[in-house]
């Protein structure tokens, strides 16, 4: 079998963060649900047509200063989930701390305002946040607005700080320009000076590389991690696209249909994978290295589409489409239990019951075979 190694290394060459900066907990979610009734035509009659249980009671915790990566497919919870924790959708049910203190009721007045400070959202596409009529400077100094902040030489000086830390430099040059005279990568650089201009402690960043070139995509990561080491800054960082989450994040949490799957340090979920889900998505991982010779690496295609989360199936949600249950003979029981998250090792586990008593799984899907072998 054939080691992978992390991709671009040179991306995580910031400054480190030390250990007992990322062991106190800045967030913390409880059994967290966000649920929508589905109405059709029923409505009209105020009849409801069911639930989609986007999130469906997860539990996580975000350490100060360290890069927690939420990952899973369109339709898994991951971006409602920031969305319940940038306080832009209420949760059905559960609870949220930020630094101790329970802020799952804040939805308004000054204490929306304190949290909003401290929590910010950089979103996933620069062409779609930014108003083609507004010149950078005013959309960056948009929150200092809100917030009352400063003098208009305050606030000006505060983002010409903002576009300079998000690397565009002169700021002068840019502050007075419009969107449509910069680049792509440019534009992600002011949503995130837009992020940093109230200085947060935790930023939200809803897969903020998704839109752009794969060249431009490892300058952001790289700004984004030298921010974290600068600013002490602690992100939630939202993507469907697991290379990007081993890159920058110092643990990884897996969701599917609403719960997290699997979650531990990036570096054993990508090396030691133990829910079937998370196997399947590390094996379609680009590598940045070609095989050994005479070996290929197995790939493990997930069949069918994932079931809408207004029918999410009974036991454990993934059994539909799970490669692993009926080859090993449990599929009675995953068809009608849901197995709890498992412990795999320190800080990893899996929901899975191949897991069960910590059980360390075989890398099913990660082998490599011999070329001339079937597989
Ligand atoms: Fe597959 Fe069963 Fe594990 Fe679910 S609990 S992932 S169906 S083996």
């Amino acid at each position: 079998m054939t080691e992978t190694t992390k991709p671009a290394p040179a991306l995580v060459t910031s400054a480190p963060v030390s250990s007992s900066a990322i062991s106190a907990p800045l967030l913390r979610l409880a059994g967290l649900e966000v649920h929508f009734p589905v109405r059709g035509a029923g409505a009209l009659l105020g009849r409801n047509k069911g639930v989609v249980r986007a999130v469906d009671g997860i539990d996580l915790k975000i350490r100060r200063g360290e890069v927690l990566a939420l990952v899973g497919e369109s339709g898994s919870g991951k971006t409602t989930t920031g969305r319940v924790v940038v306080k832009l959708t209420r949760p059905t049910a559960g609870s949220m701390e930020l630094e101790g203190v329970d802020v799952t009721d804040v939805w308004g007045g000054r204490a929306l305002k304190t949290y909003r400070r401290r929590v910010q959202l950089i979103f996933q596409d620069p062409y779609e946040t930014l108003n083609p009529r507004q010149t950078i400077h005013d959309f960056v100094a948009e929150p200092l607005e809100v917030q009352g902040i400063g003098t208009r030489e305050d606030r000006t000086a505060r983002v010409l700080a903002a576009l300079d830390a998000a690397g565009l430099r002169p700021a002068a040059d840019f502050a007075f320009r419009f969107p449509h005279e910069l680049s792509g990568g440019q534009r992600q650089r002011v949503v995130i000076a837009g992020a940093l201009v109230l200085d947060p402690e935790l930023i939200v960043a809803d897969e903020p590389v998704s839109m752009l070139d794969v060249s431009i995509r490892t300058e952001i990561l790289k700004l984004m991690l030298d921010l974290r080491s600068g600013r002490d800054l602690t992100y939630l960082f939202i993507t469907h696209d697991l290379s990007v989450a081993w890159v920058i994040a110092d643990r990884i949490a897996v969701m599917y249909l609403g719960k997290i799957m699997e979650i531990g340090p990036a570096e054993e979920v990508i090396r030691r994978p133990g829910h079937p889900y998370a196997q399947a998505l590390v094996s379609v991982m680009p590598s940045p290295e070609p095989p050994a010779a005479g070996a290929r690496q197995r790939r493990e295609i997930l069949e069918g589409e994932t079931p809408d989360a207004a029918h999410i199936p009974t036991g454990c949600r993934f059994h539909p489409r799970c490669p692993w249950a009926a080859r090993v003979g449990i599929m009675d029981r995953c068809r009608k239990e849901e197995p709890p998250l498992f412990p795999m090792g320190e800080e990893h586990a899996a929901a899975c019951w191949l897991a069960e008593g910590g059980k360390v799984l075989a890398p099913l899907t990660r082998a490599v075979a011999p070329a001339s072998s079937e597989v």
